[in-house]
């Protein structure tokens, strides 16, 4: 069965359609403007294709209401980017294309991708994270997507200084957050030069492993995840991942008992920069199975997306 994909993220938008890995029939990524403007592209993107898609799922920048019982499900919420606060994004696609729309965080739609077709094959609980324009976590526990009151801020949560580092951190809510400290752009402001044009001996890459390391562990003790997928644009430079497990090791102290290596528990996704896209395909497949199934934290379709095209 054919799904769509949407990659709803605060720069882009990813569009596809497709079953999986080895069959995305076609994709299209596009800046994110107003949200009028931008879902509007991402409706044609599907209406285009030569075979109606039977559900969409969507990985979405946030903070967005992603419980299917909120009367706002599928909406953005709290966002500071402009125009987008109570934005519609799964009831817009819904309407307009009449089919189940599946809505969850980015993190937690790559995490799916990587449970699905990738580094999370047959793992219960693991995180998956992105570092990269900020950082965000989502992930499975006990075999389900990691969902709350709301959605996970992992990228918020607070760790201590690098000895060395007087940087304030660039979050516009918290300052010196781990986001704060260790997204791209931090990286770019203390450094005074873009992250992906500091060469490897660069000595931000010691404190960025280190500050990586310190919300990894954080997570480590609080989730006990099996594996920690680590993605975004910052983690192309493979050597952070040696870095992070070493500091991860040694600020661990010995106290949890962790294999010799770390090769196995911190990875980058099987997906590589597709496991946004894939995972929102994921979900994808979820909402058209599930259209009639009510249990409880099932995937399930949009009320907007109710209105059913007979095509
Ligand atoms: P987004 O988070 O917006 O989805 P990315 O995951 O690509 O997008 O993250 C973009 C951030 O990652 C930017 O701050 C950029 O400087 C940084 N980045 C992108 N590529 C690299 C690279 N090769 N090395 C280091 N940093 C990079
Ligand atoms: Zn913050």
């Amino acid at each position: 069965m054919i799904v769509g994909g949407i990659e709803a993220g605060g720069t882009k938008f990813v569009c596809a359609v497709g079953t999986g890995p080895g069959d995305l029939r076609a994709v299209e990524r596009f800046p994110t403007t107003t949200p009028e403007e931008t879902l509007s592209r991402a409706v044609a993107f599907f209406e285009r294709q030569p075979e109606p898609v039977a559900a969409v799922g969507i990985g979405t920048f946030g903070p967005a209401d992603v419980d299917p019982d909120s009367p706002t499900y599928g909406r953005i919420t709290t966002t500071p980017k402009p125009g987008w606060r109570g934005a519609d994004v799964a009831g817009a696609v819904g309407r307009a294309l009449g089919v189940p729309v599946a809505f969850d965080t980015d993190v937690n739609a790559a995490a799916l991708g990587e449970h699905r077709w990738g580094a999370a094959r047959d793992l219960d609980t693991f995180v998956y994270l992105t570092i990269g324009t900020g950082i965000g976590g989502g992930g499975f526990v006990g075999g389900r997507r990691l969902h709350g009151r709301t959605h996970p801020e992992m990228g918020h949560v607070r760790v201590p200084r690098h000895p060395d580092d007087g940087f304030e951190g660039v979050c516009p809510f918290h300052g010196d957050c781990w986001e704060g400290l260790a997204n791209g752009p931090a990286i770019e402001a203390r450094w005074g030069q873009p992250a992906d044009r500091l060469p490897p001996d660069h000595p931000a890459w010691p404190i960025e492993a280190h500050y990586v390391a310190l919300g990894i562990v954080n997570l480590v003790l609080t989730v006990s995840p099996r594996r920690v997928i680590l993605g975004g644009g910052v983690m192309n430079q493979r050597h952070l991942f040696p870095l992070i497990r070493q500091e991860v090791q040694a600020l661990l102290g010995g106290y949890v008992d962790l294999p010799d290596s770390l090769d196995d528990l911190i990875v980058p996704p099987a997906l590589g920069g597709r496991a946004g896209v894939l995972g929102a395909i994921a979900l994808g497949h979820d909402a058209s199975r599930s259209v009639g199934d009510e249990r409880p934290g099932a995937a399930r379709s949009s009320p907007a997306g109710q209105k059913g095209r007979t095509a």
